[in-house]
């Protein structure tokens, strides 16, 4: 199988799924029980927590491990403006967030918060500046993403962080989930308040996730009853699944930059020769984009019908993110990009992880060539 799809996922660790059964084999007690084999659970967590924080460079922050970054995007929108709802109703955003964020932002909109999206579409100098415009008494919140997770371009979170130092009433969150062990994310020196992250998108298990947030923040609870995760999230811990998280992150972080340098090779290859492949058009172009992530269109063939026809070829792509993905409608992230509606129903994204190879490449390549070719006519 050749899977190129590791945006919306990607495979587990075997070294993390291990992790994951020997903590519920041998350390399965609630570690909210006060004898010793519940507080031997209790450390694992704290450690977890440790290492999470350690490998993310965050001083002053906490983790809430969640069920993924939807729910940590969730608690940190709504459970932020709820609580600071008497300082400010103002938020900043971008049109192209994750639909938990997009859908959260709206709703918030609809109790009476007052929404400015940022243009996307040009430089990220000009990001910068239209938050510092867009910036007022009112603003509580400025949510935006790392990495796009349709198109890979990557946004200016350490410029933003650094304009936020100005406006200590304004907190900061990111939504981080294409970027963590990936790109190089440092909570303390991007000055980043929330941040959410999803385990299963480097080789950890789906349903685990994580919101780091800054320990001097007030959140409005999104699920209550025994108090547990500071009181932010009722509910007995997970902790086979904080610790296999935390193991998860190690794994992708430290070796982080080699894995870069080899995704970067694929990247720069595939490039070369979709762009050789006659009707393609690469919508990935940004100036700040990241090796892991390749969005193209091969016209006139809907995505949806290039993903089915790789398929017979025992190649797995997507159209749009996994998220969207059944959905008939063009991508609202391309729209927002300034590309066509004719284009976004044709655009299909292929994504990386560490573990694919310049084989795999070939192969998708070689197969598109003969999808191309055969669809067209
Ligand atoms: N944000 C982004 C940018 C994502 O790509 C995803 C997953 N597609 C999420 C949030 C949500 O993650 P999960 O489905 O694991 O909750």
């Amino acid at each position: 199988m050749i899977y190129l799809d590791n945006s919306a996922t990607t495979p587990v660790d075997p070294e993390v799924l291990n992790a994951f059964v020997k903590v519920n084999e041998n350390f399965w007690g609630n570690p909210s029980s006060l004898h010793a084999f519940g507080a031997r659970a209790e450390q694992l967590l704290i450690q977890s927590e440790k290492q999470v924080l350690s490998l993310l460079n965050a001083k002053q922050h906490k983790v809430i491990f969640t069920s993924g970054a939807t729910e940590s995007n969730n608690l940190a929108i709504r459970g932020l403006c709820h609580a600071y709802k008497n300082r400010g109703r103002h938020i900043i955003t971008t049109p192209v967030e994750h639909a938990s964020v997009h859908e959260t932002i709206e709703e918030l909109e609809a109790e009476g918060f007052r929404v400015t999206y940022i243009d996307v579409k040009g430089s990220n100098a000009d990001i910068v500046k239209q938050i510092q415009e867009a910036i007022c008494e009112d603003t509580i919140l400025i949510s935006c993403m790392h990495v796009n997770n349709e198109m890979g371009m990557v946004f200016p979170i350490y410029e933003i962080g650094q304009l936020l130092k100005k406006y200590p009433k304004v907190k900061f969150h990111v939504d981080a989930v294409q970027s963590v062990g990936k790109i190089p994310v440092d909570i303390d020196k991007m000055n980043i308040d929330l941040l959410s992250l999803s385990a299963h998108k480097f080789h950890g298990l789906k349903g685990s996730g994580a919101l780091i947030v800054n320990q001097y923040l007030s959140l409005t609870p999104e699920i209550t009853g025994g108090h547990q995760m500071y009181g932010l999230r009722s509910g007995t811990i997970n902790v086979a699944g904080a610790v296999a998280l935390a193991k998860a992150l190690r794994l992708a972080i430290e070796p982080l930059q080699t894995n870069y340098q080899h995704v970067k090779q694929l990247f720069d290859h595939t490039m070369n020769e979709l762009r050789k492949i006659d009707g393609v058009v690469v919508n990935s172009n940004h100036e700040h984009q990241t090796p892991y992530i390749i969005n193209f269109a091969a016209a006139p063939i809907k995505g949806e019908t290039l993903v089915h026809a790789l398929e017979e070829y025992d190649v797995y792509i997507s159209a749009k993110s996994a998220c969207s993905s059944k959905s008939a409608t063009a991508s609202r992230i391309l729209l927002a990009l300034g590309i066509s509606d004719e284009v976004a129903q044709e655009s299909v994204r292929v994504s990386f992880s560490n573990l694919s190879t310049m084989e795999e490449v070939d192969r998708l390549i070689k197969a598109l060539k003969i999808v191309v070719a055969q669809l067209k006519h």
